[in-house]
């Protein structure tokens, strides 16, 4: 039997919204679901490894990439440019797979207007002071960049109405369990069902 196509889904988030974190959960609890890895022209943090967490790309050859129409989608975020690989996309949708794209609401309105059957989630912290706590206890970034981001974090949260679905991650469990719903509803959907049960379906209507 054929798999039906994945579905794409589109996470966003502001920094420190624990965004990383609940993919992960959720990648871990259900192996259908990929990750898209981005390439991006930022520095590498601790603890980060290139081609896990991202490619880490020099500006030239993201440029080159970019010209090459390499990308699904790309943007500038806090002077750093990030993009999607387009043939990775596609590949890991037409094997049948769900994937996540954890990008910006300017990627996220790009992947929209090319995809129009893409799902988005928008994760929103419980408050600011929560949000610029968790920026805090990140300890990797200077209280400039904390303070920037906080503006940026204002900025992005001012696009969650474009998405469809918004979960709060106040309590990390809820909100871990408020993703999968929203993936496990979409499995239901008839279409892959009919897909994944055609025998008994045909024996039901025999
Ligand atoms: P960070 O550098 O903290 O990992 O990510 C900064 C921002 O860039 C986050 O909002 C993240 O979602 C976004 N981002 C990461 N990868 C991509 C991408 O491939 N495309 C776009 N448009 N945004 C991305």
């Amino acid at each position: 039997m054929t798999a039906t196509p994945g579905t794409l889904y589109i996470v966003s988030a502001p920094s420190g919204a624990g965004k990383t974190s609940l993919v992960k959960a959720l990648i871990d609890a259900e192996p259908n679901i990929r990750v898209s890895v981005s390439h991006t022209t930022r520095g590498m943090r601790p603890g980060e490894v290139d081609s896990v967490n991202y490619h880490f790309t020099s500006r030239e050859k993201f440029v080159q990439m970019l010209e090459h129409g390499d990308f699904l989608e790309h943007a500038e975020v806090f002077g750093n440019l990030y993009g999607t690989s387009q043939s990775t996309v596609l590949q890991t949708l037409a094997e049948g797979h769900d994937l996540i794209l954890e990008i910006d609401w300017q990627g996220a309105q790009q992947v929209r207007h090319l995809m129009p059957q893409a799902k988005s989630i928008f994760i929103l912290p419980p408050s600011q002071e929560a949000l610029r706590q968790r920026l805090d206890n990140r300890g990797q970034d200077s209280e400039e960049i904390i303070e920037r981001r906080m503006r940026e974090a204002v900025s992005e949260m001012s696009h969650y109405v474009e998405y469809d679905y918004l979960v709060i991650n106040d309590d990390f469990a809820t909100a871990l369990e408020d993703l999968k719903a929203i993936f496990r509803a979409n499995q239901l959907r008839h279409a892959p069902q009919q897909v994944r049960h055609g025998v008994l379906l045909a024996q039901l209507l025999a």
